[in-house]
């Protein structure tokens, strides 16, 4: 999409003067679950972008227009506006949270237009948070860091929008940088900058196309079987809060005065963060297989210790896996479908696309999205400064 394009579809709806803002979509390579656990995370943003174009209105009124819904909404920034299950809450929440900072707003008419599918687990909400953030903070003329974007796009989500998410997706969307993924310390907020472009493997990320039911109900279960876990844990190590306080060899140690669930559950989110730690050592020693095997260690954990993949899930992993150009492959996201992320060597990605694609839809009856993503640059303007 270039920029021309958005200016263009801009003015089909909108009169005015237009400064264009893009934040991009996401992918985790590794460290699932760990997020709500104070654990790590290792996202990269992807070359699918949010596209905002934003111009100023003489009234307090925000009228919007979704390329991707064809929809058009406004409403007063003075109304109490709270919740109502449609998309242009994630707009809405973004400019309470903006206003609830000290931002004054004055009204814009907003152009968006997403590259990154909706609903497809590559976070499209973090990308509308981020791409909305920066706009309407450019149009009140008020300057932020990223880190405050990323805090209140997530309150944005978790308050209005009433998803529990963690922190990891708007805060990749802002602080992505070009050829590189991001190690994050979801308790610090402490973050490295991991290159990852590669002339040898490229990230293959295939949709599942199915979402079931159980995730939001299990999900839940999950965090309370880790708070379980901290709280047993806390007998013997006293300091610990979260299970990110928790060593393997401590946990080796104590996992067998545990349930033997909880012990699963700890067992995967305590591996979890090393692997992610090691999957960093590993690209800064250019060790790509070594990473890898992390990340099939991770499915596997997943898999069979926190037990959140499905079916579906498992026969990608597995199909991925048996091809010889893959390196490792992975569930990524919550699970219970969703995406997997697989590393696979560039010169015979095609013929990986095509193999998935087809045994994928033999033994589902389902077309899998299938995409090959380059570590991209986060959230930024793209009209120049006049
Ligand atoms: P994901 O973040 O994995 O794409 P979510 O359910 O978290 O899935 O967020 C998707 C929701 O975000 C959509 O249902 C819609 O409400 C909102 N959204 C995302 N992108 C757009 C867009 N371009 N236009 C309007 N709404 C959008
Ligand atoms: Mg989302």
């Amino acid at each position: 999409m270039t920029e021309e394009t958005i200016l263009e579809k801009f003015y089909s709806h909108f009169v005015g003067t237009p400064t264009v803002f893009a934040a991009p979509g996401r992918v985790n390579l590794i460290g699932e679950h760990t997020d709500y656990n104070d654990g790590y995370v290792f996202p990269m943003a992807i070359n699918f972008y949010t596209y905002l174009a934003v111009a100023p209105r003489h009234d307090r009124n925000l009228q919007i227009w979704s390329e991707n819904m064809q929809e058009t909404i406004l409403f007063s920034l003075d109304s109490n506006r709270s919740r109502r299950n449609h998309w242009s809450d994630y707009v809405a929440g973004v400019a309470d949270e903006l206003e609830k900072q000290g931002v004054i707003l004055p009204g814009a008419d907003l152009y968006i237009d997403s590259q990154v599918p909706v609903g497809a687990g590559l976070s499209s909400s973090a990308a509308i948070e981020m791409a909305t953030a920066l706009a309407l903070a450019h149009s009140a003329n008020a300057s932020l860091e990223k880190k405050e974007f990323a805090l209140l796009g997530q309150r944005a989500e978790n308050r209005f929008v009433g998803m529990n998410c963690g922190i990891m997706d708007q805060f990749i969307s802002m602080h992505a940088e070009d050829g590189h993924a991001l190690m994050l310390d979801c308790r610090s907020l402490e973050f490295s900058q991991v290159p990852l472009k590669s002339d040898a493997v490229c990230i293959v990320v295939c949709n599942t196309m199915v979402k079931h039911e159980l995730a939001s109900s299990e999900y839940n279960k999950r965090r309370a079987e880790c708070e379980e876990g901290v709280r047993l844990l806390r007998a013997q190590l006293p300091g610990i809060t979260h299970l990110r306080d928790v060593s393997l060899s401590q946990f080796n140690q104590l996992q067998f005065g545990l349930p033997a669930i909880v012990a699963k559950r700890c067992r995967h989110v305590i591996s979890e963060n090393q692997r992610v730690l090691h999957s960093q050592a590993c690209l800064a020693a250019h060790d790509l297989a070594g990473f890898a095997r992390l990340m099939n260690e991770s499915h596997n954990s997943l898999r069979d210790d926190y037990e959140v993949s499905c079916g579906e899930l498992d026969l990608l992993v597995d199909l991925a896996r048996s091809h010889a150009a893959c390196l490792g492959s992975r569930m990524t996201g919550g699970g219970f479908g969703g995406c997997t992320v697989n590393l696979v060597r560039l010169d015979q990605a095609d013929s990986f696309v095509e193999q998935i694609q087809s045994a994928y839809s033999f033994r589902t009856g389902l077309h899998p999205q299938v995409y090959i993503f380059t570590p991209s640059r986060g959230a930024h303007r793209v009209t120049a400064a006049q």
